[in-house]
């Protein structure tokens, strides 16, 4: 099958681990391979509310076998939805457009932003991805675009309380990180660009999950506004119940002028959208044309309604919550017993592992993080790697996972850091 995909898809479609995984099937926490071997899922966010949840399947089968158009018909299901959705952010949220991936949404926001600022500039940090598309990939700083990066971005450093900038902490580090952003600013200002905004995911989760030093985002995101830009929230890994809260941007109390959501919106089916303030998304709706031809189409908003009633009816975030709590205790546990794990951070359901050759010196194990991806692999748990040094182990498991499914996980892990 490798060798078709090369043929088919020409190379480089990125694939899990050294011995990919050919999975056929998936039911709730769990996947089964081909050859019927049972998997514990602790990576995939997308199916939050368990693969392939009966309440979601049957609301996508009714709906597929009755309509499916797009948004330049009347149609319900759409009006619904947004009602659903936006009464669950800040009230000064209160539109809603909706793409087909986080981003389309993204590069609709940075539109957005543009121009209501009528500044180009945007801000973003050095360890971090938003998305595939020309406009977005200029943000991308894990991956280079191979033009070069344009005029209109700074990337400015993560906040990260672990290997902290200047060995600083507390308020100090925030300070130290958010005078990073007043130095991008400045920046653009004396190369006559003008700000349009800032996107960062709230919780960091590409750059490797950081403990965010209490106060940065205030005082990055009140320069940034001070300078007349836009912060725009890259909710598409951290939304829908995930750090325990129904948003990411909850822990900061800072609330977004525009958020962009994704991945688990449709537990699987593509639909994703920009949630912004009114005024910001009215200007631009009456001068700019903006149609997608699929996003909102009556399929994919039955979708998006099931998987919030069962988000809602199961309680996933409160599960997040209580579950995340355990999760991390048992990880701090194995962090006591294994000098390897330099560092455990979690908010909700979402976990990142750091791994260390030398813990003084905090020197990345990334080779380590790789043996240990894999050798989970092998013992029927899916997890991966992030961060800056990917040498971060990633567990982000669907929002049912369970205290028994997390003791599966600490029996193997432990097998598995102790066999290094
Ligand atoms: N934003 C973030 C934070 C992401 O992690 C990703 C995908 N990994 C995207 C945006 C892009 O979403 P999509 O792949 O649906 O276009």
């Amino acid at each position: 099958m490798i060798e078709r995909r090369e043929r088919l898809l020409g190379p480089g479609n990125p694939l899990f681990y050294d011995d990919p995984v050919h999975l056929v099937r998936g039911e709730g926490v769990w996947l089964f391979d081909r050859d019927g071997k049972r998997y514990l899922d602790c990576y995939n966010n997308v199916p939050c509310v368990g693969h392939c949840h009966p309440a979601v399947v049957e609301a996508l089968c009714r709906q597929a076998g009755l309509l499916n158009t797009h948004t330049r018909y009347l149609d319900e299901h759409i009006l619904d939805y947004a009602e659903r959705l936006l009464g669950k952010f800040d009230a000064s949220l209160d539109r809603l457009i909706l793409t087909c991936t986080g981003s389309e949404a993204n590069d609709l926001a940075l539109r957005i932003a543009r121009f209501n600022t009528g500044g180009e500039g945007f801000i973003c940090t050095n360890a971090t991805y938003h998305g595939n598309t020309a406009a977005v990939y200029q943000l991308c700083s894990i991956f280079r675009p191979f033009e070069g990066y344009g005029e209109a971005v700074r990337m400015v450093p993560w906040p990260d309380s672990y290997r902290a900038l200047n060995g600083l902490s507390g308020e100090a580090l925030a300070d130290a990180y958010a005078d990073e952003v007043r130095n991008a600013i400045a920046s653009f200002e004396a190369n006559g660009i003008r700000l349009a905004g800032m996107m960062v995911c709230p919780i960091f989760a590409n750059e490797g999950l950081p403990n965010v030093p209490p106060g940065y985002m205030a005082k990055a995101i009140g320069y940034v506004r001070e300078a007349g830009g836009l912060y725009i929230a890259d909710e598409v890994q951290s939304g829908f119940g995930r750090t325990g809260h129904w948003w990411g941007h909850a822990a900061s109390g800072v609330v977004p002028d525009m958020l962009t959501l994704g991945k688990p919106m449709g537990g699987g089916h593509p639909i994703a959208g920009v949630v912004g303030r009114g005024d910001l998304i009215d200007t631009f709706r009456r001068s700019e044309m903006y149609f997608n031809t699929y996003a909102g189409n009556p399929v994919s908003c039955a979708v998006a309604l099931a998987v919030l009633d069962v988000i809602e009816g199961e309680d996933l975030v409160g599960n997040a919550a209580r579950v995340g709590q355990y999760v991390l205790r048992r990880f701090k546990e194995l962090e006591v017993k294994h000098e390897i794990i330099g560092d455990v951070r979690g908010t909700g359901l979402f976990f990142g592992i750091d791994l260390v050759s030398d813990a003084k010196a905090k020197t990345p194990a990334s080779a380590e993080a790789r043996q240990i991806v894999n050798r989970m692999r092998h013992k029927g748990i899916l997890m991966s790697k992030i961060g800056e040094h990917d040498n971060v182990l990633k567990l982000r498991p669907p929002l049912p996972f369970s205290e028994e499914n997390a003791d599966l996980l600490m029996t193997t892990l432990d097998e598995a850091l102790a066999a290094l």
